[in-house]
């Protein structure tokens, strides 16, 4: 719907989407999803009009984590030069990548992407499907970028576990649908409605946003000296609850899929959940839901850490 609305707001066809990213299973969001297997694989052909950029992946840009941002942009610049920036109607960014891996883009990219959109009348859309809701500590992990989208997609936490998703913006954007022009048979569904007024009551006094930032200090104090201990994890990184460890061959940026699914499966198998995630399925993600209590919090990050240490084997 985001997409609809920025063409019919802009009358252009183009959308650019990054790498590494998610954007959902329908056929158009699977056009701008990154991920061939289990994503998109078999579903092809997709719409057409999407180009991809790189997204300012600290751990894994070319040129160092230092130059990350600038030359990530440059890219994009290029890109929109290529294709022609007035043929775009809008970019599409997660503020903080979900599926491919909760990469935490690279300080003063994501700024950097709104001055071009705005430089260009193109519409910045934030996916915010998955990083939205208090999440990341903030309502919406763009603040945290210094952006302001012009439209924003929720869904996920915006239920409180009822299917909703919404798209949000400024009149002027949404009013360029005609009526009738978005819709379908389950929007608007009135208890998932009831349900995200319920969640966004919980959110509005603001003990969950800090709930958020004290797990991420829980977490960090954790699982940071272990990492420092273990060569195979290259990076703890995320923001508020939304928290993720890289695993790589020691010594190298090589990703290690099997030593992260091994991380997973002992995980649950001590009744803890935590789930794969990353372009190369290198990343183990927590999402532990803002209500938790500390002792259980701790406790799952005490079966984590063993969990990474029996898998590691002698290394840790
Ligand atoms: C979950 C998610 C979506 C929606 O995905 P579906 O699988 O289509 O429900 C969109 N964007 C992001 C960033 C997500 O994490």
């Amino acid at each position: 719907n985001a997409v609809k609305i920025a063409r019919a707001a802009t009358g252009r066809p183009g959308v650019v989407v990054f790498d590494h990213a998610y954007h959902g299973r329908t056929m158009m969001t699977l056009a701008m999803t990154a991920k061939e297997v289990p994503y998109r694989a078999g579903f092809g052909p997709f719409p057409g009009e999407v180009h991809r950029a790189p997204y300012a992946y600290p751990l894994r840009w070319p040129g160092g984590a230092e130059h990350c941002a600038e030359e990530a942009l440059a890219e994009l610049e290029a890109l929109l030069r290529r294709v022609g920036p007035d043929t775009v109607a809008a970019i599409v960014v997660e503020p903080l990548q979900g599926e491919g891996g909760f990469v935490v883009p690279a300080p003063g990219f994501l700024a950097g992407v709104q001055r071009m959109a705005r430089r260009h009348g193109i519409v910045l859309v934030a996916d915010e499907v998955q990083a939205g809701m208090g999440r990341t500590g903030t309502m919406f992990a763009s603040e945290q970028e210094g952006i302001v989208p012009d439209l924003v997609c929720t869904a996920k936490a915006l239920g409180g576990g009822l299917p909703l998703a919404a798209v949000t913006g400024r009149a002027e954007l949404m009013e360029a649908v005609a009526p009738g022009g978005l819709g379908g048979t389950y929007a608007g569904n009135p208890v998932a409605c009831a349900a995200a007024l319920g969640v966004l009551e919980m959110l509005r006094d603001g003990g969950l946003l800090e709930r958020a930032r004290l797990i991420e200090r829980t977490v960090r104090a954790r699982l940071e000296p272990l990492a420092a201990q273990v060569p195979a994890i290259a990076e703890v990184r995320g923001r508020g609850a939304m928290m993720a460890l890289e695993f790589v061959r020691p010594g190298t940026l090589e990703p290690d899929a099997e030593l992260a699914r091994a991380v997973a499966a002992r995980c649950h198998a001590e009744g803890v959940v935590a789930l794969v995630c990353g372009s190369f399925g290198n990343v183990v993600r927590l999402l532990p839901p803002l209500v938790i209590p500390d002792d259980l919090l701790d406790e799952g990050l005490g079966v984590l850490a063993d969990a990474i240490r029996g898998a590691c084997g002698g290394a840790a």
